[in-house]
């Protein structure tokens, strides 16, 4: 008789880590289960062969948060260094600060705007739009039609690889707008990379947790729903219910590395291209996030990005009108299922962040634990 845990929890992203760790602290035992050849979905690192560079390998991530509670949180696993995250964006050869601030507009303009008239200026070329209703609309409403079409639309249309009027509003409220020349990409008072990139922070969460890879639940889903009293599920919701719904739209990432032979390619970690007829949608630089760290000379990694579908490899639920009917029909059957909880941007389908995944993470731990909930993230 093979033995019998407290949890199974399938997935090592930041979800199944952050409830695993929680429920081994509170005593339980607890199986991991991992599709992929690494732990750590998506937030997974690894050193570039030939260089010591950090590269992560979904993209780069950058850890931000206001809750003091998850930032001690994360620090219990690893330090970070005081990166600041610095976004441009490149429209035809030339390059801008992202988030649209004072600078953008005053470049994209060609004129020479103080803060305090920043607000008449964008008011005399929004359109008036007193409902938007999506994606398109909400940023012609916060921006106008010409800062619209320059840094948002193509980048949107290559990004979701769809009409912007199809895609909520909230996609486009994550991006601030700012008077200031202030340029970093995030408001939040706690930001940095981790020291070692983000794989020892999984090592270290999972530490002493039976983890076994190369698993695909589902296909043996009785045997292993056999092998513990409660399941905590971390892959897409859809896959879960055999799609009997339908397919929830994602949209997924194709990168390209190259080791290139310049100490410094582009001057900064994420250069955006905000152009249709360049098909990538940024260019990482990974050496970048890590100034702190002594790195290869005279070389650096860099890193293009494609959008694309791919359902084997989902990172951003799109949320289409379409899916959200599908994403109800499912969270009712999720509903039904007894001992199996649903957490992660997979499985609730949710454009979370790294911060928003383990606040809720350490709730729902909190709940299904018996803790007293106290947390306010
Ligand atoms: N966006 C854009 N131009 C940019 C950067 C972002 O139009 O230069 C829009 C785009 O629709 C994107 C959204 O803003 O999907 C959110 O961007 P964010 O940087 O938060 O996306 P992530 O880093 O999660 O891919």
């Amino acid at each position: 008789m093979s033995q019998q845990y407290d949890f199974l929890i399938v997935g090592t992203g930041l979800f199944g880590a952050v409830f695993a760790q929680q429920a081994r602290e509170a005593g339980k035992s607890v199986l991991l289960l991992e599709a992929r050849d690494h732990i750590g979905g998506n937030c997974h690192s690894e050193a570039h062969p030939g260089t010591n560079i950090i590269v992560h390998t979904y993209g780069t991530h950058i850890f931000h948060t206001n809750s003091r509670e998850i930032w001690d949180y994360i620090n219990r696993f690893t330090g970070f260094n005081r990166y600041q995250h610095r976004v441009l964006t490149t429209h035809r050869d030339r390059v801008y600060a992202m988030p649209i601030n004072l600078g953008t507009i005053n470049q994209f303009y060609g004129v020479n705007l103080r803060p305090s008239e920043v607000p008449a200026f964008l008011e005399s070329k929004k359109g008036n739009i007193p409902n938007p209703a999506n994606l398109e609309e909400k940023a012609i409403s916060l921006i106008g039609e010409d800062l619209y079409g320059a840094f948002i639309k193509n980048y949107t249309i290559k990004q979701w690889g769809c009409d912007p009027r199809e895609l909520p509003a909230n996609i486009i409220t994550r991006l601030p707008v700012r008077s200031s020349y202030h340029d970093s990409y995030f408001n939040d008072k706690y930001q940095g990379i981790p020291l070692e990139g983000y794989t020892p922070i999984f090592e270290r969460m999972i530490e002493g947790i039976p983890v076994e890879m190369g698993v695909d639940f589902l296909a043996e889903r009785d045997y292993w729903m056999s092998r513990a009293r409660q399941v905590v599920y971390t892959g897409p919701i859809d896959r879960f219910f055999g799609y009997e719904h339908g397919r929830l739209n994602w949209r997924s990432v194709r990168f390209e590395t190259e080791l290139v032979d310049v100490e410094d390619y582009q001057g900064t970690s994420v250069m955006n291209y905000a152009d249709i007829e360049v098909p990538f949608t940024r260019i990482h630089e990974p050496r970048h996030l890590h100034l702190e760290k002594e790195q290869t000379p005279g070389k650096t990694v860099i890193i293009r990005e494609f959008s694309q579908v791919d359902n084997d490899r989902p990172y951003y639920p799109v949320n289409f009108a379409e899916d959200r009917e599908k994403l109800a029909k499912y969270q009712e059957m999720a509903t039904r299922e007894g001992n199996i909880l649903f957490g992660g941007r997979l499985a609730e389908y949710k454009y979370y962040d790294m911060h928003q995944v383990i606040g809720s993470a350490l709730q729902k731990a909190r709940k299904v634990l018996g803790g007293e909930d106290q947390t306010s993230v």
